[in-house]
């Protein structure tokens, strides 16, 4: 594939050959290429609205840990709480550590 992406100029468009398709990873531009006909069916214009514009954050997904923020959160939720019982955790302790996770939740999504 030599053509770059129309969406945000990245020149790696990647190909589903299974399914005839051309996708961008970057941005998440695709489309469908028939290959009897040659025509070109969009899927997807991608995070840019316009050539050349940013993709929105949504398709640069953040981690935190090597987890999907929410995840991350939940898994960090039932920690904390299983601490609480177990550990018998003081309540206020417990608020400040759901406190932390829900801002590194907050500020990584
Ligand atoms: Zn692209």
């Amino acid at each position: 594939m030599d053509i770059p992406c129309p969406q945000c100029g990245n020149p790696n468009l990647q190909v589903d050959e299974a399914n005839s398709v051309v996708y961008c990873q970057k941005c998440g531009f695709a489309v469908k290429v028939d290959p009897k006909t040659g025509q070109v069916t969009p899927l997807s214009q991608g995070g840019g609205k316009a050539p050349g514009a940013a993709p929105p954050a949504v398709y640069r997904k953040k981690e935190i840990f090597g987890m999907d923020g929410l995840t991350f959160f939940m898994l960090g939720t039932a920690v904390a709480l299983l601490l609480a019982f177990v550990a018998n955790l003081d309540l206020t302790l417990l608020a400040g550590i759901e406190g932390v996770l829900f801002l590194l939740y907050w500020f990584n999504r």
